[in-house]
């Protein structure tokens, strides 16, 4: 029966160490005890040097004594356990597990375990690696889904046909093939009053392709133990836009030259980080949902905006 202390890998290695001690001890020390009782034996008898006779033999027989009780150590903590079981001062479940481990414990044993525990480490290590190629290639579908529902405004000839009446476009932008087209002007002049009345499917003013994209980081950042918020200004307008450039006056590259926002479009947003491991989370990964953090602003104080998320894919028409 190998159980419970037998399990473990390093407890069998242990024990396996401290039965070879044991054993070497038992050997070494008996052999060492009659090697002084014959040196005594041959100063007292051969040599004649007088010693008094009774302390000569007190002292073999103290030293036969000690050999004996020495070689027989283990035997007697055998005893010792049967007797702590019987007495019930340690359960017999315990006491018979670990004399069997002790008994069986050997290098052999050890190692048989060692690598079951590898084992097992390394299937669980691979499971894990097969569920994040799973999630990653469900996010994968989401992103293509996403993508096809876009070309819903194409003609047959896969040209953007503005004409068709549905959400694909808004504030001028719209989208095919997971390619976000601006109009070439001043942004922000057509921001949406009341969104959800004219047509969007979020109430903040996003472009709602944008929005899904982001909807979908979010909730991406969220399985993965990351948060973070989105400004509820969707669509800056073109008066906000210069206000918000007086504001950053004194830090260049802070703001976008009135007009040129891509907040002014609806596809862009700036993020508020739960923690700076969110924000490391989000930079890694955004790309996979089609967003990136753009070099816009590098001249403020030498770094991009690390807040400002944007389509990957946008483009002038
Ligand atoms: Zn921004």
């Amino acid at each position: 029966m190998l159980t419970l202390f037998c399990e473990n890998a390093g407890v069998v290695r242990i024990l396996y160490f401290i039965k070879t001690a044991i054993m070497i001890m038992q050997f070494v020390i008996p052999i060492g005890l009659i090697i002084t009782i014959a040196i005594d034996l041959y100063k007292n008898l051969i040599m004649g040097i007088t010693d008094d006779r009774y302390s000569v033999v007190k002292k073999i027989s103290t030293k036969i004594f000690a050999a004996i009780l020495i070689f027989l150590i283990p035997t007697i903590i055998n005893l010792l356990f049967k007797i702590l079981a019987s007495t019930n001062a340690v359960s017999n479940y315990y006491s018979d597990n670990f004399v069997t481990c002790y008994n069986e414990a050997s290098i052999e044993l050890a190692n048989r375990l060692q690598q079951a525990e590898d084992l097992k480490l390394e299937q669980e290590e691979e499971e894990e690696r097969k569920q994040t190629l799973i999630e990653a290639e469900v996010y994968r579908a989401k992103l293509k889904a996403l993508q096809e529902s876009n070309l819903k405004n194409q003609n047959s000839d896969g040209t953007y046909n503005p004409n068709l009446t549905d959400l694909n476009k808004q504030n001028g932008v719209y989208v095919q093939n997971g390619v976000f087209y601006k109009p070439k002007g001043a942004s922000g002049k057509n921001c949406p009053s009341n969104p959800t009345k004219q047509g969007y499917r979020n109430k903040y003013g996003y472009n709602d392709h944008f929005f899904d994209m982001l909807i979908n980081l979010q909730k991406a950042a969220k399985e993965a133990g990351y948060t973070f918020t989105y400004s509820t200004h969707g669509c800056r307008s073109y008066n906000d836009q210069v206000a918000t450039a007086k504001k950053y006056a004194n830090e260049p590259g802070r703001a976008a030259k009135p007009g040129n926002s891509n907040h002014g479009w609806g596809v862009a947003a700036d993020l508020d980080f739960g923690s700076s491991k969110a924000e490391k989370w989000v930079h890694d990964h955004a790309k996979e949902y089609g967003l990136h953090f753009p070099l816009y602003g590098k001249n403020y104080k030498g770094y991009q905006e690390p807040w400002h998320i944007e389509p990957i894919n946008l483009k002038t028409y």
